[in-house]
């Protein structure tokens, strides 16, 4: 049996390396006299939404004490499980927290915590610049979570879903 062959022809319109490189150049120097949006951080920095959950902030009363009550909502509702509480109780019978911790790097910032407190105690706040150079670095303690002076998160309101 003879064998035949079949001679295709090169679409040019299509398979021009002329004319891909010419088009990629023509978006190349479109791309150089727009508007440049590259924003120059840490030098300068973008604002970030109202509803941001970032590192955590504990309130404290005009005494300068924590708002936490050590009712350990916070710890139960966490998903992470990176809340530690362990609570005490002064002479008049007030729980307050002894040791209260937040793990970041573990935390998925979920918002439960600041959602479930009914002292609004704890909030997550709109603050993202927490790097650190080791894991325990992550973990504020209540004295940390009290000095934190970042906005807080405002959460999503159903009264409000766009936020605006
Ligand atoms: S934001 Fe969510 S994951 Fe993070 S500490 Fe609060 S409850 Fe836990
Ligand atoms: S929910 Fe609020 S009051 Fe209760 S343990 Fe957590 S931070 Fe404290």
């Amino acid at each position: 049996m003879a064998i035949g062959v079949k001679v295709v022809s090169r679409p040019i319109d299509e398979v021009s390396y002329v004319r891909a490189t010419l088009g990629g150049m023509k978006r190349t120097l479109r791309h150089v006299f727009e508007e440049k949006v590259t924003t120059q951080y840490p030098e300068e920095k973008e604002s970030i939404s109202k509803r941001w959950r970032g590192t955590h902030r504990m309130h404290t009363t005009e005494d300068g004490k924590a708002k936490c009550v050590g009712c350990g909502l916070c710890p139960s509702v966490c998903p992470a499980n990176c809340i530690k509480l362990v609570t005490g109780e002064d002479e008049q019978g007030n729980r307050y927290p002894l040791v209260f911790e937040i793990d970041e790097f573990r935390c998925i910032f979920c918002g439960y915590c600041q959602e479930v407190c009914p002292e609004e105690a704890i909030h997550l706040g709109r603050h993202y610049e927490n790097a650190e150079y080791s894991r325990e670095g992550f973990v504020y303690d209540l004295e940390r979570l009290m000095a934190q002076t970042h906005p807080v998160c405002e959460m999503w309101d159903p009264a409000d879903p766009k936020g605006e």
